[in-house]
């Protein structure tokens, strides 16, 4: 243990063998957390912002530790991306959503994350046509989410993945838009239907000038391009009311809803309430 700082808190620094043991332990766990029935997936409404009519949910991966608890998204998933396991888990939480909202009585849309490993591992296309086909869901019902990061490891080949998607009649979202620094020409270049803005863009927008331009010149650009925008993350009626004001398309965020267990949106996803 050691001292940090003036001595407001401890930090516990295992060995260097202690940190080779955690980790591959840890990546032994999450190779094991679908076959251990460890995964889940939770939903987050997304509404029109006009309208406040619910569209579609962004669905975000849980992991259920046996003895680590609920570890955050946050932390495994960079882990799983660099141990390879997120080709797995991708496709189980492609699977998983796609048949959940297969079985829907509304029609409304399911958003997945893809991670760049998926992108570029070469048989995402094939991959997302043989769910499609398998859970019967209308490919157009399908939105990808996909962060520039993951585009500019190799343009290129992401291009040509994208189209191949594209050509399924699936949609295509970028995701965390205002946290890479590429993002104008990737915008143009790469056939999106939508952009996510990061929270990190909404959090100020009722409380600072500078805040608001910045996403005045999002909402600029958005029309520019003729894509709608959905905002994420928004959590008060200030937030709501700046972009309402914007005219902003969409938006998601605690202030709509919370991710939660699909049971619990049965309103929107029987049409008369499952029991
Ligand atoms: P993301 O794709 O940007 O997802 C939105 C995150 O913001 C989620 O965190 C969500 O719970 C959180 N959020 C939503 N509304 C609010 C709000 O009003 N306030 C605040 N403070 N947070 C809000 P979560 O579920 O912890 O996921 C974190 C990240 O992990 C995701 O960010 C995404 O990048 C990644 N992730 C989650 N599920 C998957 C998955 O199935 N596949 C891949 N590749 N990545 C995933
Ligand atoms: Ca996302
Ligand atoms: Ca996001
Ligand atoms: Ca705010």
């Amino acid at each position: 243990a050691k001292m940090q700082g003036r001595g407001l808190y401890c930090v516990f620094e295992p060995s260097m063998g202690e940190h080779l043991r955690d980790r591959r332990q840890f990546e032994h766990d999450i190779r094991h957390a679908i076959s251990r029935k460890e995964l889940r997936l939770v939903y987050q409404p997304q509404a029109q912002l006009q309208s406040n009519e619910v569209f579609g949910f962004e669905a975000l991966l849980r992991w259920d530790h046996p003895e680590r608890g609920a570890v955050p998204p946050a932390v495994f998933i960079p882990v799983a991306e660099e141990c390879g396991a997120i080709l797995k888990i991708g496709e189980w939480v492609l699977r998983t959503a796609c048949a959940e909202a297969a079985s829907w009585q509304q029609p409304l849309a399911i958003s997945v994350n893809v991670s760049a490993m998926q992108l570029h591992g070469g048989n995402l296309p094939e991959l997302v046509g043989a769910v499609l086909k398998e859970t019967g869901l209308d490919p157009f019902r399908l939105e990808l989410e996909i962060t520039e990061t993951c585009l500019i490891k190799d343009i290129g080949r992401a291009l040509a993945a994208l189209r191949q998607l594209k050509s399924l009649g699936v949609q295509i979202a970028m995701d965390d838009f205002g946290t890479g620094y590429s993002s104008l020409s990737n915008l143009r270049a790469f056939p999106f239907d939508k952009i996510k803005v990061d929270q990190s863009l909404i959090r100020a927008v009722d409380t600072s000038d500078e805040a608001a331009a910045v996403m005045r010149a999002v909402f600029g650009l958005a029309r520019g391009l003729k894509l709608p925008v959905l905002a994420e993350g928004v959590e008060t009626d200030a937030e709501l009311t700046f972009l309402r004001q914007e005219a902003c398309d969409a938006i998601q965020g605690y202030l709509l809803g919370r991710p939660c267990p699909i049971s619990d949106f049965a309103q929107h996803t029987s049409g008369k309430g499952r029991t």
